[in-house]
C-alpha cells in the first residue's frame, strides 16, 4: 500500500521552512543592495570624450561631484529638460518630477589626469562658465557592517546545526557535534542481516564455535548454573577473503540479539580522544541494549601493539589511548554482563598482546584457506545464483584452485558469468570458468602489446625453460600449460596446480627454486646472455632463499635456528635479533643456494636442450601449449621426472 504523508507536517513544514527561506532572501538583497551605490540606479554611464562633445561644450553641466577620488557624477541644468539629448535623463517618467541626479557617472582614472583634461576642455570658457567640482568622500555601509554581520551569521548557522542533531538522537553518526560518540551499526529485530550460517559454506568448526557463543547469550543460565563464566570475546583470524566478516554477519543474522557492528578504523580519528570516546559510547549503549553482540571488524587498526612504530608515526598517542579504553571496557563489564565482543582481523601478529591474552579475547578462532571439501561447498553457494550448463561441477572447480579463498571463489563465480554474458551465452559454461580463473590469477589477456619477434623468442625460451626443468623434478606442482599471451603485468606463464600440502621438505623447496630459475637459466643457455624478464622470479626466489635459511632451520651452518617472529614484537629491542657475522653467513648461504639450484637448472636444461628448442618454437608458433603437448616432447612426468 502506498504510504501518505502525514498532513500535520505537510502543512506546517513547508510554512516554517518558507518563513525562515524569505528572511534569508531577504537578508541577502539588501546587502547587495546596500552594496551598490545610489549612483547606479539613476546615473547613465558614459565616457570622457562623450561627456566633453555631448554635455560638457554644451554649457549643461550643473556641477560635478568627484566620488572617493573614482568616480564623477555629473548633474545636468534644469532648464535642458525639454533637450533631446538630456530628456530621458532629467524626465524618465512623463508627467513625474525632474530627475534631481546625478545624471551621468564615469571613472575619472586619476584626479590628475581628470584635473588635466578638465583645464584643457575648460580652456575657451569664461570665468563663470567654468564648472564647479567638488569632491566627496562617501563610505560604504556594506563594507562597514560585514565584519559585524558575518560572525553573527556563523553563530547562527552553527546553532541551528547543533538544534538538528540533538533532535536527531541517533547513535554516532558523522556530524561535527557528534564525533565522539560510537559510529556502530545497530542491526535489531527489524532491520536483521538476511545472511545465515547457511549462507557460510565449510568452516565447520568455527561456525560450531560461534553458535555456541551465540547459544551463551540465548541461554546463559545453563551455563552459569554450573559456575562456567561466558566467555567475553572471540576474534576470528584469518587470511583474507576468508570469511570472516561473512560469519559474524551470519551470526548477526542468526542471534535474537541486537547486534553493533563497526570497523577499527571508525574508532581513529584525527582529534585526541574521540576514539576513547566512542569506545566508551559503544559499550554503553552495548551494556543497555544486553544481551548483545558487539562485531569490530579489522581490529588490527585500533588494537595493533603499543608502543609499536611510536617513533615513526606519531599518530600513535590516539590510537593507544583507543586501545587503552577497550582493553578498560572489556576488563570492565562484567563476565556475565550479557555483551559478548567479536572482532575480525588478518593481522593476529600486530595486535597487542595484552588484548589476546583470557578475559578479553578468550576464545580465538582461526580460519584457514578452504581445503578442497570446503572449497566445493563455496563453490556451491556461489554456484546457486547463476544459471549454469550441466557440464560445470563444483569438485572438478574445486579441484582447480588450490589455495583459493572463498571471496577468490564468489568472485571467480561472478567473473565467468559476466564472460559468458559478454559472449552472448544462454548458460555459463566450464571455459567460462576456466577463463575467469586464469583472468584472476593473472590479468586479463593484453593481446594488443606490442612485442617485438626478438623479444617473443626471448619469452618463449623463457617459458619453455620453467616448463621443462618443472616437468623434470617430481617435487615442483604439476604443470598444467605454459602460455606466452601477455596478461596483466606478464609476457608470459607456466601454469601449474599446486597441490595441497601442509609440510614441504628441503628437496620440495629447493626443487621449486629450481624451476623458478629455469626461465633465466634457459635465457643464458640459448641466448648467452639474460634479460630483465626474470625480475619476478628473482624475487620470489631470493625470499624463498632466505625463509629456508633464516627461518626453517635447512641451513647446515645456520642450525636449526629460526629468526622468524610470529607476533612482529621486537622483543629483544634488536633491529635483527643475530650478530652481523650471523647476518654474513645467512647472506652467504643465501647465495650458495641459490647460485646451486642455478646449476642444476642450467644442466637439466642442458641435456634437454633439444626438447627445450622443440618446445619454445612450439610456444612461438601457438601461444599456448598444453600438458599433453609436454608429454609428447618430454615423455610422461611419472616416468621421467626426479629428485634433486
Ligand atoms: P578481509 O579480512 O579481507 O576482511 P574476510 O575474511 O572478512 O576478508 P569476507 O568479507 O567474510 O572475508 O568474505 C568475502 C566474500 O567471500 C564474502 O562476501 C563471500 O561472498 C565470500 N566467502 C568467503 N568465505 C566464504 C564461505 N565460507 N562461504 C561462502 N562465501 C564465502
Amino acid at each position: 500500500m502506498d504510504q501518505f504523508p502525514n498532513q500535520d507536517n505537510l502543512q506546517q513544514k513547508p510554512e516554517r521552512g518558507f518563513r525562515l527561506g524569505w528572511i534569508y532572501i531577504i537578508i541577502i538583497i539588501s546587502l547587495i543592495l546596500l552594496a551598490i551605490p545610489g549612483s547606479y540606479f539613476t546615473a547613465k554611464e558614459i565616457n570622457w570624450q562623450e561627456f566633453e562633445k555631448y554635455i560638457l561644450n554644451r554649457h549643461a553641466v550643473e556641477k560635478i561631484d568627484i566620488v572617493n577620488n573614482e568616480i564623477a557624477e555629473i548633474y545636468i541644468k534644469k532648464e535642458f529638460a525639454n533637450d533631446v539629448f538630456f530628456k530621458d535623463v532629467l524626465q524618465p517618467k512623463i508627467g513625474k518630477a525632474l530627475n534631481p541626479g546625478p545624471h551621468y557617472i564615469f571613472n575619472i582614472g586619476s584626479i590628475e589626469t581628470f584635473e588635466r583634461k578638465m583645464e584643457e576642455a575648460e580652456k575657451s570658457f569664461s570665468e563663470n562658465e567654468k564648472i564647479d567640482v567638488t569632491y566627496v568622500k562617501r563610505t560604504n555601509i556594506f563594507y562597514e557592517i560585514l565584519p559585524l554581520i558575518i560572525p553573527i551569521i556563523l553563530v547562527v548557522l552553527m546553532f541551528r546545526l547543533f538544534a538538528q542533531n540533538v533532535g536527531a538522537g541517533r547513535i554516532g553518526g558523522s556530524s561535527v557535534f557528534n564525533f565522539g560518540r560510537s559510529t556502530a551499526m545497530l542491526y535489531e529485530k527489524e532491520n536483521k542481516s538476511t545472511i545465515t550460517f547457511n549462507d557460510v559454506a565449510g568452516l565447520e568448526e568455527a561456525k560450531q564455535e560461534i553458535k555456541e557463543i551465540v547459544d551463551f547469550l540465548m541461554d546463559p543460565k545453563t551455563y552459569t548454573k554450573l559456575g562456567a563464566k561466558i566467555p567475553k570475546g572471540v576474534i576470528i583470524v584469518g587470511p583474507p577473503g576468508t570469511g570472516k566478516t561473512l560469519l559474524a554477519k551470519a551470526v548477526a543474522g542468526e542471534a535474537q540479539v541486537p547486534f553493533f557492528s563497526l570497523s577499527g578504523s571508525e574508532f581513529v580519528e584525527m582529534f585526541v580522544g574521540v576514539g576513547a570516546s566512542r569506545v566508551r559510547d559503544l559499550f554503553k549503549n552495548a551494556k543497555e541494549k544486553a544481551p548483545s553482540i558487539i562485531f569490530i571488524d579489522e581490529i588490527d587498526a585500533v588494537g595493533r601493539s603499543r608502543g609499536k612504530n611510536a617513533f615513526f608515526t606519531g599518530a600513535n598517542d590516539e590510537r593507544e589511548s583507543t586501545l587503552n579504553q577497550l582493553l578498560a571496557e572489556m576488563d570492565g563489564f562484567g563476565t556475565n554482563s550479557g555483551v559478548i565482543v567479536l572482532a575480525a582481523t588478518n593481522r593476529a601478529d600486530m595486535l597487542d598482546p595484552a588484548l589476546l591474552r583470557p578475559g578479553r579475547f578468550d576464545r580465538h578462532i582461526y580460519l584457514e584457506l578452504p581445503n578442497f571439501n570446503d572449497r566445493r561447498e563455496i563453490f556451491k553457494v556461489h554456484l546457486k545464483p547463476l544459471t549454469v550448463e550441466n557440464t560445470v561441477d563444483a569438485d572438478f572447480l574445486a579441484a582447480q584452485t588450490p589455495g583459493f579463498s572463498g571471496a577468490d571463489i564468489a568472485n571467480i563465480c561472478n567473473e565467468a558469468a559476466l564472460i559468458a554474458a559478454r559472449r552472448k551465452k544462454e548458460k555459463v559454461e566450464k571455459q567460462d570458468f576456466i577463463d575467469a580463473m586464469e583472468r584472476i590469477v593473472a590479468g586479463a589477456e593484453k593481446k594488443s602489446k606490442i612485442i617485438s619477434p626478438d623479444e617473443k623468442k626471448i619469452i618463449a625460451y623463457h617459458e619453455a625453460g620453467h616448463a621443462v626443468v618443472s616437468w623434470l623434478l617430481k617435487d615442483v606442482d604439476p604443470l598444467v600449460k605454459v602460455s606466452i599471451v601477455p596478461r596483466g603485468k606478464s609476457l608470459g606463464a607456466a601454469w601449474y596446480l599446486p597441490e595441497e600440502h601442509q609440510l614441504r621438505n628441503t628437496a620440495q623447496f629447493t626443487d621449486m627454486l629450481c624451476a623458478a630459475l629455469g626461465g633465466r637459466a634457459s635465457e643464458e643457455i640459448i641466448f648467452g646472455d639474460v634479460t630483465s624478464g626474470a625480475l619476478d622470479d628473482l624475487e620470489k626466489v631470493t625470499k624463498q632463499a632466505y625463509t629456508m635459511v633464516a627461518f626453517y632451520g635447512f641451513n647446515k651452518k645456520i642450525g636449526n635456528i629460526s629468526y622468524y617472529n610470529s607476533n612482529g614484537l621486537n622483543e629483544t629491542g634488536f633491529q635483527k635479533p643475530y650478530s652481523e657475522e650471523t647476518g654474513r653467513i645467512i647472506d652467504d648461504e643465501v647465495r650458495i643456494l641459490v647460485e646451486k639450484t642455478y646449476q642444476q637448472a642450467k644442466d637439466l636444461l642442458l641435456k634437454n636442450k633439444d626438447a627445450l628448442k622443440t618446445l619454445a618454437e612450439l610456444l612461438l608458433q601457438k601461444e599456448v601449449v598444453l600438458k599433453e603437448d609436454l608429454e609428447k616432447i618430454l615423455g610422461k612426468r611419472s616416468e621421467v621426472a626426479i629428485t634433486k
